[in-house]
């Protein structure tokens, strides 16, 4: 093992070795926050190195063991824990288990099988709370019954053709004095450097040397996880003699939701409320996504104006990893006014007496031109173009870019 003190972790962080259980926190959450993907997409990495540091340095076993014995220790005393292999390989250089680093040649040199990425669709629910779910899916297996030979041992030979190497190696003289080295795949053994008669053949397999086989994997979806999030299942996909097999790769992929947007840890959502609603306070309940009421309330006197934002704290999506600390819930207001004519004149004049005074009459001079307001309906855009076409248009059509109010009028 390393005797070397490595601080590497500790660096990541910026912090002394010696450093406290609380000043780590600090400097994790700081930094936490600087490189957080949502502010930072282009930071991932880091995010990543920051978090695996701190998630070793947190630990009062990790952190032993890394002080003790350095990345080296971790190693071999992590026993593999979810998501720790990939962001070893990125901070150190080497690779947990084969992962990473180098694709396709695993730790002992043995091939290594492709890894096999499924998308696995998740609600905010489930991501808000945190699921265990089953997941099925058919795969190769190395066959029991020839324990991947093929065939009864000694009945497979080496392929004659290419002497085992699977591959041919044609030369070519294309001149006097030079030739071309041409490679191809044997079309004795097709590559596989052997070869099985067919009597001899594995009856369960065919001589294929895998079966297929269903499998079902348990997937624990954490509190906090992301869409894009990756939940990888170390080793478990196809195998095939002297390969080592790859991993199967859940992304995950998230749901929309009817009320709540997400935007990293914290969620938004829009409420409708009335004009008195606006003026007068109010309170009004929604179902969380743990399924809480949750009563939201407005005192009297506090004045909502229409699209401004207030935020609940601590409502928003728990932190993966730390789901007790959660983001926060913004709520945009969409206030709803009353239709034209949804009081009398008179009561109109009451309620002026009650609403903030105007401002002066402005002096109107006997030159001004006096202009007609019209409903316009801003989903049609206000471009200049759309204006003169309005302007070119004949009577009748022109009507139907009016609301039915003003088409009344004119008839
Ligand atoms: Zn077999
Ligand atoms: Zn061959």
């Amino acid at each position: 093992m390393a005797n070397v003190a490595d601080t590497k972790l500790y660096d990541i962080l910026g912090v002394p070795p010696g450093v406290s259980d609380n000043e780590l926190k600090k400097a994790y959450r700081k930094l936490a926050k600087e490189y957080h993907p949502d502010k930072n997409p282009n930071a991932g990495d880091k995010f990543k190195e920051i978090s695996f540091a701190y998630e070793v340095l947190s630990n009062p076993e990790k952190r032993e063991l890394y002080d003790r014995y350095g990345e080296q220790g971790l190693r071999e005393g992590s026993g593999g824990s979810g998501g720790m292999d990939d962001i070893f390989s990125h901070i150190f250089g080497g690779s947990l288990f084969g992962f990473m680093g180098n694709q396709n040649r695993s730790r002992n040199g043995r091939r290594r099988g492709e890894d096999m990425m499924h998308p696995l669709k998740v609600s905010l629910e489930d991501l808000y709370n945190g699921k265990t779910t089953k997941l099925q899916l058919s795969k190769n297996v190395l066959c029991s019954s020839c324990n991947g030979q093929g065939g009864k041992s000694g009945a497979v030979q080496k392929c004659t053709a290419c002497r085992g190497r699977g591959m041919r190696i044609m030369i070519r003289q294309l001149a006097p004095g030079m030739v071309q080295q041409m490679q191809s795949v044997c079309s004795d053994c097709n590559g596989e450097g052997e070869v099985i008669n067919e009597k001899d053949r594995c009856k369960k397999c065919e001589g294929k040397k895998v079966i297929k086989e269903v499998k079902i994997l348990e997937v624990h979806v954490d509190k906090g996880m992301k869409h894009g999030q990756r939940i990888t299942f170390t080793g478990e996909a196809d195998q095939a003699p002297g390969v080592e097999p790859g991993d199967i790769v859940l992304l995950l992929q998230e749901k929309e939701h009817e009320m709540f947007q997400r935007d990293g840890n914290d969620l938004h959502m829009t409420h409708k409320i009335g004009l008195v609603e606006a003026l007068c306070g109010f309170q009004f309940t929604f179902k969380h996504l743990d399924a809480r009421q949750i009563v939201v309330k407005y005192p009297p006197g506090k004045v909502i104006e229409p699209g401004s934002v207030r935020v609940v704290r601590g409502e928003g999506m728990p932190q993966y990893r730390n789901p007790f600390e959660k983001g926060d819930l913004y709520i945009k207001f969409d206030v709803q006014f009353p239709e034209n004519n949804w009081i009398s004149p008179e009561k109109l004049t009451e309620l002026e007496d009650l609403l903030p005074s105007r401002p002066e009459v402005p002096n109107i001079i006997s030159e001004a031109e006096e202009v007609d307001l019209q409903e316009f309906d801003t989903t049609r855009g206000s471009s200049g173009g759309q204006r003169r076409e309005a302007y070119n248009d004949s009577s009748d059509e022109e009507s139907g870019h009016h609301g039915p109010g003003v088409q009344c009028a004119h008839q």
